[in-house]
C-alpha cells in the first residue's frame, strides 16, 4: 500500500522497516478478514489521493506525439497504448504501425502494419479499410476473419484469397470495375466510409465491453440500432445476503461453495467456485462480498478512459493535455519536469 517508490523494499504506507519487522506487520493487518480488509482499502485510497503523484502523460522516446502510454512513436496525435507507431490518429493499443487512423488492437507482428482506417483486431496488413479480425496482406475493404488475402470486398472467413466480392472469385479487371460500382452505390446511400453496422454485432450492447467504455440506457442503444438483451444469464437459487460469508477467510469451510449470495453493491446474484475458496485461503485473503461483475466494476474505476483532459501541472502550472481527468482521486498530476523531480 505505496505510491511512487523506485527501487525500495519492506515499506508499507511509504514507510520503511527492516525484513523482520515488515514480515511481522504483514501478519498482523489481517488481510483474510473482511472487515479488516475494507478498512485498509479505504486507508490506502485515502493515503493515495493525499499523497500520490501522477505524471500528467506517459510518454518515453516519443516526437510529437499526444496522448498516453506511448513509447517510441513519432507523429501519433490522440492515441493511447502504442509502441512504434509512425503517423497514427486516434489509435488504440497498436505495435509497429504506420499511417493509421481510428484503429483498435492492431499491429506488426512479422511486418508493420500499415495504411489502416477503421480496423480491429487485425495484423501485418497494407491498405486495410473497415476490417475485423483480418491477419496478412493488403487492399481489403468490409471484410471480417480473413487471412492472407488480397483485393477483397466485403468477405468473411477466407483464407490465402484474391480479387473475391462477397465472397465470389472475378478477374482482375472485373474485380475492379464491381467495386467501385459497389463503393458508388454505398457512397450514395451514406453507406461507405463506416464501420460494420450496429446490427451486424453478434452481441447485445448490454452484454459486451463496450458497456464499461460508453454506457447508454436501453432506449438509447436500441435507438441507435443496437440489440439490447433482457435476460442475461443469472445464477440459479435463493441468495444469502453476502454478509453471512465469514469475516475470516481460515473460518470458511467448503459448504459455501454450495450457496447462492447477494452482491453487497449491486444485489446480483453469485457464487463462490471452490477454485476461488482454495486460492483465497492460500493467499490469506478475506472472500468476496460483491459479485464478479461488480469486483470487475471497482477495478474499472483504477482504468483511464482514452481521453485527455485540460488541467495545469499541479506543482509549476504549466497547462497540460493529461490521461488524467480532474477529480479528487488525482490531485496531484505533474507535468515530466515536476515528476522526475519529484519521484526520482
Ligand atoms: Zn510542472
Amino acid at each position: 500500500m505505496c505510491t511512487n517508490l523506485r527501487q525500495k523494499q519492506y515499506y508499507i504506507f511509504n514507510e520503511p522497516h527492516t525484513k523482520e519487522e515488515y514480515e511481522t506487520k504483514m501478519k498482523q493487518l489481517q488481510l483474510g478478514s473482511y472487515v479488516t480488509l475494507q478498512y485498509l482499502v479505504k486507508k490506502f485510497e485515502d493515503f493515495r489521493a493525499a499523497n500520490a503523484i501522477y505524471r500528467s502523460n506517459k510518454i518515453d522516446q516519443c516526437e510529437g506525439s499526444t496522448g498516453h502510454r506511448l513509447f517510441n512513436c513519432k507523429d501519433a496525435e490522440n492515441c493511447f497504448e502504442l509502441e512504434e507507431a509512425r503517423d497514427a490518429l486516434r489509435c488504440l493499443e497498436g505495435v509497429q504501425i504506420k499511417d493509421c487512423a481510428d484503429c483498435v488492437s492492431f499491429g506488426g507482428v512479422k511486418t508493420v502494419a500499415e495504411l489502416g482506417y477503421e480496423v480491429q483486431e487485425s495484423c501485418d496488413f497494407y491498405n486495410f479499410k473497415f476490417c475485423n479480425f483480418c491477419y496478412s496482406k493488403d487492399n481489403l475493404e468490409y471484410c471480417d476473419e480473413c487471412s492472407n488475402c488480397s483485393n477483397c470486398f466485403g468477405c468473411i472467413g477466407l483464407k490465402n484469397e484474391s480479387f473475391r466480392i462477397f465472397n465470389k472469385k472475378y478477374p482482375e479487371a472485373d474485380y475492379h470495375a464491381l467495386k467501385a460500382k459497389i463503393v458508388k452505390h454505398m457512397k450514395k446511400n451514406g453507406e461507405y466510409g463506416w464501420f460494420f453496422p450496429p446490427d451486424y454485432s453478434p452481441f447485445a450492447y448490454n452484454e459486451t465491453e463496450v458497456m464499461e467504455y460508453f454506457s447508454l440506457e436501453k432506449e438509447e442503444a436500441l435507438r441507435q440500432g443496437f440489440r439490447w438483451e433482457d435476460e442475461l444469464p443469472t445464477v440459479e437459487g435463493v441468495a444469502l445476503d453476502s454478509i453471512s460469508i465469514q469475516d475470516s477467510v481460515t473460518d470458511a469451510k467448503d459448504e459455501i461453495t454450495k450457496q447462492v449470495f447477494a452482491c453487497e453493491i449491486s444485489g446480483k446474484k453469485f457464487v463462490i467456485t471452490s477454485q476461488e475458496l482454495a486460492f483465497h485461503k492460500r493467499m490469506g485473503v478475506a472472500l468476496p462480498r460483491r459479485s464478479p461483475g461488480q469486483r470487475h466494476k471497482d477495478h474499472l474505476k483504477e482504468r483511464l478512459v482514452c481521453h485527455l483532459y485540460d488541467r495545469p501541472c499541479t506543482k509549476c502550472g504549466t497547462p497540460l493535455q493529461s490521461a488524467y481527468p480532474l477529480i479528487d482521486r488525482y490531485r496531484k498530476v505533474y507535468c515530466d519536469e515536476c515528476y522526475f523531480k519529484a519521484v526520482y
